[in-house]
């Protein structure tokens, strides 16, 4: 019997770039207010600690995600920062036009990989959100924003089960001819397993550029850091991750949300792989977070802390 080559460890990129969601895709979930200060200083502290892509906020209707009311009001409050791009997540046009006003560098636009799931959320076909997004995204990149586009469900629906690969792959290769200049591949209910991961990053690679390819996953299931892992051996090096492991559905007890920045930091520095980001930093901020909020953070480096050597 032959080795299985590709179950070995590969090389891995030498830098990766760290997108941190935990302001957006994090605090959306949050059961209690959190008040702008609250958002602000978390913000210029992850800024402060390197991470240079931030999602701030999401300009949705209030009533679905009260969460997000406040991002105008957060994007006017955050000083400009040389090197730091600040991104929101937009669902159409009026969206757009309030990124525009508020000064963010970036936005994000999302569709889904599975029919069933992008009803649910969003309550049209997959075809339609694409179209819905063929302007916009044309009149954000005249505007010189980045756009990114998010793929939900890449691997698993919540609605359908296993995703077929070649639908992710149809649905990715749209949102790259639309304009999109990067994708955010999400494992949105945290189902992907290593081996999954590599079998349809192997597909879409053929077909994009690695550069233009993120991976978001979540920690339900604890394989979010394999994940990650099994993504850095394809070469990929955008990663999201949420500042203390923020996102955790507070309907779910025990299910744990976005990987946290702490965690995957944590691993990529280890393994020699440069972020720019000072993981002592992240701690501190999320340490203060945890106050704020006054409960503890699921990252499993924040609760930890660096390893310590005592002298017997
Ligand atoms: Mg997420």
């Amino acid at each position: 019997m032959g080795r299985d080559f590709s179950l070995m460890p590969r090389r891995v990129p030498a830098q990766v770039r760290v997108v941190e969601v935990g302001p957006r895709d994090g605090l959306q979930h949050e059961p209690g207010k959190v008040p702008v200060e609250t958002k602000v200083a978390l913000i210029e502290e992850l800024v402060a600690a390197g991470l240079s892509i931030i999602e701030v906020g999401a300009f949705v209707r209030p009533d679905l995600v009260p969460q997000m009311a406040d991002t105008g009001e957060v994007l006017k409050r955050l000083r400009p920062r040389a090197g730091a791009t600040y991104m929101v997540l937009v669902p159409n046009r009026r969206g757009l036009e309030r990124a525009q006003e508020s000064g963010a560098q970036a936005i994000a636009v999302f569709t889904a990989a599975s029919e069933a799931f992008t009803q649910a959320n969003i309550g049209m076909t997959v075809g339609e959100s694409l179209r819905r997004f063929r302007d916009l995204v044309g009149e954000a990149r005249q505007s010189g924003l980045f756009v990114r586009g998010y793929l939900s469900t890449c691997w698993w629906c919540p609605y359908d089960g296993p995703v077929d690969p070649d639908s992710v792959s149809r649905v990715a290769r749209e949102l790259v001819e639309l304009g999109c200049h990067q994708l955010s591949l999400a494992d949105t209910v945290g189902a992907a397993t290593p081996g999954a991961v590599r079998k349809l990053l192997e597909r879409l690679l053929a077909g994009i550029p690695a550069g233009q390819l993120g991976v978001h996953f979540h920690d339900t299931r604890g394989t979010a850091l394999s994940n990650a892992l099994a993504s850095l051996e394809l070469g990929i090096t955008t990663i999201d991750a949420s500042a203390g492991g923020l996102g955790q559905c507070p309907f779910a007890p025990g299910a744990l949300g976005n990987l946290a920045t702490e965690d995957l930091l944590y691993m990529l520095h280890g393994m020699g792989v440069e972020t720019g980001v000072d993981l002592e930093l992240v701690r501190s901020a999320t340490q203060r977070l945890q106050l704020a909020l006054g409960r503890a953070l699921p990252s499993r480096y924040l609760q930890a802390g660096p390893p310590t050597a005592q002298r017997r």
